[in-house]
């Protein structure tokens, strides 16, 4: 058996089409979709994640506001400059991208992103209304896999899902998104004792690890549905999930491969956040 495999490429295209259709909407009615980018300092992998998610912008329609800081900036101005963003009526998206260097407390930063602003679904309010199963803004990787899972009709309910990582922007927000979907979930991490037991039993396995090729084909139940969120580079400087694709793909029903698979979802689900906001705000001026 040879799994299916899951095309993040042309799942994020189709729905970059419609965000695309609902920001010219938005734009015709007067309100722009915009969303503010903070960078601090030189990271490279950073810098590409920002430079991606601002032209990805600019295909589907929606305004960025790219804004760099050197490194050693003082933590104030860069919340200065949050508080200014928080009260412009054209701004309907902050994002700030992380890690933030070491002088920074990134918990205090991303609470003083506005709530309503708050399209990465970080701030400590949206977590919340996420773990409470209110309407929230989404944390955009999890999201992504969840659209994924609408997109390929896999079933949720009743499903035995194991999440291997625990991390506030990928692991433990996938496990509640699939808890609130009727999945019965498994968090697994570094201090999990038998790995091997919990994932041979999965039938949704979803691996944010940040190790490469570390779930082999004997680590999954056959038929299952195998989500590699991980992005490593290689030494040779090619891109590989926290799956081992080749053993994997005759045992899994259902696969995503890297590159093509989670990471373009991941800015897509942020574009949609944008365009949500962009609306809401719309709305509240009545236009
Ligand atoms: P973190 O490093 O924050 O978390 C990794 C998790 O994996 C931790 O919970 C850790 O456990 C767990 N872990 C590490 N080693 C083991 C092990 N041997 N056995 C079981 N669990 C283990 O990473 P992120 O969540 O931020 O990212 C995970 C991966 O996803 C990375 O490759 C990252 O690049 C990628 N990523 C991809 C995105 C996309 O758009 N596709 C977006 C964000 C991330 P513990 O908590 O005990 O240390």
């Amino acid at each position: 058996m040879t799994a299916r495999i899951i095309d993040g490429n042309a799942l994020s295209a189709r729905v970059r089409g419609e965000i695309a259709e609902r920001a010219a909407a938005l734009t015709a009615r007067g309100v722009q979709p915009c969303l503010a980018v903070i960078l601090v300092g030189e990271n490279p992998a950073s810098a590409v994640y920002v430079r991606n998610k601002v032209s990805a912008c600019e295909k589907a329609g929606i305004r960025s506001l790219r804004l760099d800081y050197a490194a050693d900036v003082a933590p104030a101005e860069v919340m200065a400059k949050l508080a200014e963003l928080n009260a412009d009526p054209a701004v309907h998206g902050i994002l700030v991208q992380l890690p933030l260097p070491p002088q920074f407390d990134e918990a205090a930063v991303l609470e003083a992103i506005s709530v309503t602003k708050d399209v990465d679904g970080f701030h400590a309010e949206n977590v919340g209304r996420l773990s409470q199963n209110q309407e929230a803004f989404l944390p955009c990787t999890p999201h992504g896999v969840m659209k994924m899972f609408e997109a390929e009709g896999v079933t949720l309910a009743g499903a035995e899902a194991v999440v291997i990582g625990r991390s506030n922007i990928v692991g433990k927000p996938m496990a509640m998104l699939l808890t609130n979907a009727g999945a019965t979930v498994t968090v697994c991490h570094s201090k999990t004792r038998d790995l091997l037991f919990h994932t041979r039993r999965a039938d949704i396995l979803v691996a944010a690890i940040g190790k490469p090729r570390f779930v082999t084909g004997d680590m999954i139940k056959p038929g299952a549905t195998v989500i590699d969120v991980g992005i490593n580079r290689l030494p040779d400087g090619k891109l590989c999930g926290d799956v081992d694709f080749e053993s994997s793909k005759d045992v899994a029903g259902l696969i995503t491969p890297v590159p093509g698979g989670v990471g373009p979802m991941t800015i897509t689900m942020l574009l949609e956040n944008t365009v949500i906001s962009a609306d809401r705000a719309a709305r509240a001026a009545g236009k």
